[in-house]
């Protein structure tokens, strides 16, 4: 039994300084730099790769957290530092879940690690699910996955769009349909390991915000992968699939959606430091701005709006610091409280960046200073990893019971 607690203990503490302080001397200095040249920032990810921070035993370390809060505290303050390079760091990370989540544990101990290199030889990971008609619709993915048995390979075909890492990660795993008819519950995961033939990059998303952060389509055109590329292993398909044929259209509940529940914190930690840089911005800002011979703090008008954004800001992260202890204790989800967080921390990023440019006034509008960056890089944690509208939907449908469309 692992009690929840708002004080965090020493190792968060000494591992959210730790982050604190590479975000404010290595990442923000970076970030408007990065934003103009919408480019991957790889000496930003090595110096990373550098200290720990980067790489396969950090993530290992904050997931062994028994209270889930060391992930969620060290998120907040790299993506404190920039949205665009924290993604760049982070981006890896969902290829390393897709992988934990759905392979055995010999997959996991020879893939993991490949997603992040070493310091000295950085590499990259890239999760592969969205598709050009499949975003929030997922169980109607047109890439195609067919077993050559005489070969035990499998062989991909089709189109993923919006990849994070798309094109340039070294291991790139990719969710495909084996029975397309069983939509959701006919698909699975493969690892197509680094310079494997077929795998190309499509065109690159010049993006609104988070342009550090790399997004690209990835083209899979015969691309074949050895047998023992497909997570889980073949056994544990073929017996999921037989399952899914007998259970036929009576709607038995995708085993994914448990697994995005619990990573859907993570998430909305990242949105939370946006909204805490920009508020702390504001803040500071309309403290020394004068107008009408007094700062603009002192008008309610302004002060209000900070109060308000402040206390957004720790509702937010009351819901996030919830749903991570939650995920971590193995506590069931009821209402949707993994979808909660990232919805309520996604929407008050988006609002709390809007607030700081007005704040900011004219100046707030312009590239001159970091908000109307902050505003950018807030929007995407409305529409990535589940949009708003599907995270009502999974709230609604826990609440209801009842398969809300
Ligand atoms: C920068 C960026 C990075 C990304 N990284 C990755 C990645 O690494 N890997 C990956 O696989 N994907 C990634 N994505 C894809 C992302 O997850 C999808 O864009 C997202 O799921 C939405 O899908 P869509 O864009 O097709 O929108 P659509 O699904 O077409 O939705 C359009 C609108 O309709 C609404 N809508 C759809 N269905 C319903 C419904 N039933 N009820 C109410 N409203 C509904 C949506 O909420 C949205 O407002 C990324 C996207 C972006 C922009």
């Amino acid at each position: 039994m692992t009690d929840f607690s708002l004080e965090l203990n020493e190792d968060q503490t000494t591992i959210q300084k730790w982050v604190h302080d590479f975000a404010e001397d290595v990442v923000r200095p970076a970030a408007e730099e990065w934003d103009e040249r919408e480019e991957f920032p790889w000496p930003v990810v090595q110096e990373a790769a550098a200290i720990g921070l980067y790489g396969f035993e950090f993530m290992a370390t904050a997931l062994g957290d028994p209270t889930g809060l060391s992930l969620p505290v060290a998120l907040e303050e790299l993506f404190w530092g920039d949205a665009g390079i924290g993604l760049s760091i982070m981006g890896s990370g969902l290829a390393a879940a897709g992988i934990s989540g759905n392979g055995t544990p010999e997959q996991v101990m020879e893939w993991v690690p490949q997603c992040y290199g070493t310091a000295d030889d950085v590499k990259l990971g890239a999760f592969c699910v969205s598709e050009p008609d499949a975003g929030s619709d997922v169980s109607s993915l047109r890439t195609r996955a067919v077993y050559d048995e005489a070969n035990d390979e499998w062989v991909l075909n089709g189109t993923k769009a919006w990849i994070t890492n798309g094109g340039i990660a070294d291991v790139h795993v990719v969710v495909a349909a084996v029975d397309p008819e069983l939509r959701g519950r006919g698909q699975a995961s493969f690892i197509v390991p680094p310079g494997t033939k077929g795998l190309s990059q499509g065109q690159k998303y010049k993006k609104h915000g988070i342009r550090a952060s790399h997004t690209a389509e990835v083209v899979l055109d015969d691309v074949r992968v050895p047998g023992h590329c497909l997570l889980g292993g073949k056994e544990k398909l073929d017996a999921k699939l037989a399952r899914a044929r007998e259970a036929g259209h009576s709607g038995a509940k995708q085993p994914a959606m448990a697994t995005f529940e619990a990573t859907r914190p993570a998430v909305g930690a990242q949105a939370l430091g946006i909204a805490r840089a920009a508020y702390e911005y504001a803040l500071d800002y309309a403290k020394e701005r004068e107008a009408f011979g007094r700062p603009i703090i002192m008008n309610q008008g302004i002060a209000f709006k900070l109060a308000d954004m402040k206390m957004e800001i720790d509702a937010a992260r009351l819901l996030v610091h919830r749903a991570a202890w939650m995920a971590a204790t193995r506590k069931e989800f009821v209402a949707g409280e993994g979808s909660m967080s990232k919805l309520k921390a996604g929407e008050v990023a988006v609002w709390v960046t809007e607030q700081a440019i007005q704040i900011l006034g004219g100046y707030g509008y312009t590239r001159e200073y970091p908000v109307e960056r902050w505003h950018r890089d807030a929007k995407i944690y409305t529409i990535f990893e589940g949009t708003s509208e599907i995270q009502r939907l999974v709230i609604a449908r826990n609440i209801s019971g009842l398969r809300i469309e």
